[in-house]
């Protein structure tokens, strides 16, 4: 079960305390962790295992779209800074909609990242 996790500069600390309140779930043995790159780093630094993709604004969340597209990718956490512009926006808006067209649940904060976390035995 492939996790894409993804947080905007303002949203990494929280992240990070996300992945640490949820290790005993993040941590199972059929759950591999993918991530943008800094993402990604911030969440090694936490002791995570974790397959980095290029930063977000580099292409990392296009690289995200398409493993969703292709069936790879189950899950995608996405802690968005709605406070912030990002160069990136075109892409980001991308990765929702390939969510949306197949069917992969998308959280956009926390409490639903949350929710969606406790959700995982439902999906396939
Ligand atoms: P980052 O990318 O994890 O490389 O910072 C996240 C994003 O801005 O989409």
């Amino acid at each position: 079960m492939e996790i894409a996790i993804i947080a905007h500069d303002g949203k990494k600390a929280d992240m990070v305390q996300f992945l640490n309140k949820n290790k005993h779930i993040l941590t199972k043995e059929h759950i591999k962790i993918i991530a943008t790159g800094t993402t990604g780093s911030k969440a090694e630094s936490a002791g995570f295992k974790v397959k980095k993709m290029l930063s977000g604004p580099l292409g990392g969340d296009a690289q995200i779209a398409a493993r969703v597209a292709e069936g790879k990718t189950k899950m995608v956490l996405f802690f968005k800074d709605p406070m912030s512009n990002h160069p990136h926006e075109v892409d980001i808006n991308m990765l929702i909609r390939v969510c949306d067209v197949h069917n992969v649940p998308l959280a956009t904060n926390e409490a639903t990242a949350q929710l969606l976390l406790l959700g995982l035995d439902e999906i396939k």
